[in-house]
């Protein structure tokens, strides 16, 4: 069956008419999709009759000095990755359709997010949750996969469907990586041979601290990887390294039980990367 594509409200109405009845699952993307995106399209498609994708770079998530104007848009190879992977309608606003020019209200992630990656990106977790929320309105899904990889988004948009009440189930979708480890990105088309080099050592460093047990353990085997990294050449930037609780993102004590997330946020080169891995500490 062939892809419906919808760029406003009226024709995403239509496509789901055309498209029929049953249960709806909803992937948010902004697009540059690769095999990440695809098993976040699969996992849906395990969820759901129909699978609706969005591709929409989200301006409100940037801040003034991130990529929003260089971030990759490949429309027409998306949509066959959409037609590949059995996607029913791909939803693809312009700015114009989604932000009126007089907008107002907006969701806040609170101090969740403001924290961790929050606190290096003022404003995005509020971007994230409010375009999140217009794509749920606009939708209507039965459920909504998210991936791990964006470990605190996964999280925030959680707390918001339970805070705001919102009818839909979350799914989260773990994190595709390279066979050497290397988290899929759309940035990742970004690096050079030696920059991609220098971010292996992203993942390289939550590997050395998921062996250890203790949290400083953990943390100390992570940060003496990624200060190998700082002497190489590009050097790894390191913004932050985090031992947080998966549902608050508030950093473990050292008595913490349960599940906790190694996450790591680092620039090489021009390219800003994160990564996380999910742990089990006690
Ligand atoms: P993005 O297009 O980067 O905004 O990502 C759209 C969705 O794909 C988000 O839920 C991401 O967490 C998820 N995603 C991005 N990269 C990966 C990956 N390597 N593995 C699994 N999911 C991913």
């Amino acid at each position: 069956m062939d892809v419906i594509v919808a760029g406003n409200r009226e024709e995403l109405g239509k496509a789901r008419e055309a498209a029929g009845p049953g249960r709806y699952a909803l992937v948010p993307t902004m697009g540059a999709l690769h095999e990440g995106h695809r098993s976040l399209i699969r996992l849906a498609r395990e969820q759901a009759d129909q699978v609706v994708v969005s591709i929409f770079v989200n301006p409100l998530q940037f801040g003034p000095h991130e990529d929003f104007s260089r971030y990759p848009r490949t429309f027409e190879a998306d949509l066959g990755v959409c037609a590949e992977e059995g996607v029913r309608v791909v939803f693809a606003p312009a700015v114009a359709d989604m932000y009126l020019p007089d907008r107002q209200v907006a969701v806040s992630a609170g101090a969740m997010g403001s924290v961790v990656e929050g606190a290096f990106r003022p404003g995005h977790f509020d971007g994230v949750l409010t375009v999140v929320l217009k794509l749920f309105n606009l939708v209507q899904p039965d459920v909504a996969v998210f991936g791990q990889k964006d470990a605190q988004q996964l999280a925030l948009v959680r707390r918001m469907v339970a805070d705001l009440n919102l009818p839909i189930a979350i799914v989260g979708a773990p994190t595709v990586r390279e066979a050497d480890g290397l988290a899929l990105s759309s940035r990742n088309r970004y690096l050079s041979p030696a920059d991609r080099m220098t971010a292996l050592n992203l993942s390289k460093a939550l590997r050395a601290g998921a062996v250890q047990r203790e949290p400083e353990r953990i943390k100390d085997a992570a940060r003496a990887v990624l200060e190998t990294a700082a002497r190489f050449d590009p050097p790894l930037l390191l913004d932050y390294l985090a031992l947080v609780d998966p549902a608050t993102f508030t950093e473990v004590t050292e008595d913490h039980r349960g599940e906790a997330i190694l996450a790591v946020a680092a620039k090489v080169g021009t390219t800003r990367l994160i990564d996380n891995v999910v742990l089990a500490l006690g």
